[in-house]
């Protein structure tokens, strides 16, 4: 089943994505590695997302909505939205685009965790610049400071999960993002998976669900 994830910045997307992908063969889509990518690529398209992301404002829906319908031409694998769609502008763009090209999402799955825990996730998430493997910097380190585990690349703290763009993302979440819960709702796709567990608990909860 195609399968929508999403939640706050800090709800854990990308952490229950790589296990999905790991265990369940499924192809994560995140909108916001297109982006990283696109930057580290320095495209034009990366330079245009860049503006807006390191405000922590979002991207505007032409250009994201254009990236998406790109990556799902041809998509044969199961895959995961992840941080797509993230207004209800975006929701109706993509009913059209599944539409107009014969696919189907079956769950919209939102991941539920307080304020107060986002913050921490986020001031202390760190990411590795080459294979995208998630960290913290007190909960889960890297075993070399720096270093990846998996893969040696570095890791960094990325440009807006610094202090000062932190507030901005969630402000912007709340107004535009928090509305797909009732359009989901409406949809009769919506289901609530509570993310303030550890990351096994709630893989367990996302499994159930998708299969
Ligand atoms: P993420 O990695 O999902 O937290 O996304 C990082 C940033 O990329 C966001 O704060 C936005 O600036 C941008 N972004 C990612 N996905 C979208 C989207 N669906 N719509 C608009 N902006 C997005």
């Amino acid at each position: 089943m195609n399968v929508i994830l999403f939640g706050a910045p800090g709800a854990g997307k990308g952490t229950q994505s790589s296990l999905m992908i790991e265990r369940l063969g499924m192809k994560q889509i995140s909108t916001g590695d297109l982006f990283r990518a696109a930057i580290k690529n320095q495209t034009d398209l990366g330079k245009k997302a860049q503006e807006y992301m390191d405000k922590g404002q979002l991207v505007p829906d032409s250009i994201v909505i254009g990236m998406v319908e790109e990556v799902l031409k041809g998509e044969t694998k199961e895959f995961i939205l992840d941080g797509f769609p993230r207004t209800v502008a975006q929701a109706q763009a993509l009913d059209e685009l599944l539409r107009k090209l014969g696919l189907s999402v079956g769950k919209a799955i939102f991941l539920e965790v307080p304020m107060e825990i986002l913050m921490d996730r986020l001031t202390g998430r760190r990411v590795c610049k080459s294979c995208g493997a998630v960290y913290h910097v007190t909960s889960k380190p890297p075993k070399m400071a720096g270093v990846c585990d998996l893969c040696g690349g570095e890791v960094y703290q990325r440009n807006d999960d610094k202090a000062e763009v932190i507030g901005t993302r969630l402000k912007t979440y709340e107004e535009f993002t928090s509305p797909l819960k009732s359009f989901y709702k409406d949809a009769g796709k919506y289901v609530e998976v509570d993310g303030d567990r550890a990351t096994e608990s709630v893989y367990k909860d996302i499994e159930r669900i998708v299969l």
